[in-house]
Parts: C-alpha cells; structure tokens; sequence
C-alpha cells in the first residue's frame, strides 16, 4: 500500500529550516528603518539612528548647535 506522504519521493524540493531562518533574519536586518515618534515634537517619522528626532527637528538641532557653539565653546 502506498502511502500518501509527500516526503521521501524526492518531486517537491523542501526547503532547509535553516535557509528559511537566514532568509528571515535577511529580511529583517534589511528592512527599513524602524520609525519612531520624534521625541521632540511627536511626529511619527523619527529614526533611532538620528537619535529619534524627525528630520525637521534634526535640522532645528544642527542649526541651534550652530548658533550655541561658539558662545558654548569654553563651558564645560
Ligand atoms: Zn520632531
């Protein structure tokens, strides 16, 4: 009697655990930016790498380091 299993004919190639794992972990190392809100101004848009401001605060903070830096230049 022949049984109904799909394994051991060899047709349907199965794919490695493994390789499934490494895609997964591909994907998700790959995958965008995860968005935060700005802590800052709220704003859902902000990135852990620019230190969880959206991009409009970042560039309020440049340019306040901008003006601030040379009169803070000797406080600490
Ligand atoms: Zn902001």
């Amino acid at each position: 009697m022949a049984k109904t299993s799909k394994a051991g004919g060899g047709e349907v190639p199965i794919v490695n655990p493994q390789l499934i794992d490494g895609a997964k972990d591909f994907v998700l190392r790959s995958k965008p930016v995860r968005r935060v809100p700005c802590r800052v101004c709220g704003v859902h848009g902000a990135t852990e790498r620019s230190d969880r401001l959206c991009w409009i605060c970042q560039h309020l903070k440049i340019s306040a380091w901008r003006d601030s830096g040379a009169q803070e230049s000797a406080s600490e």
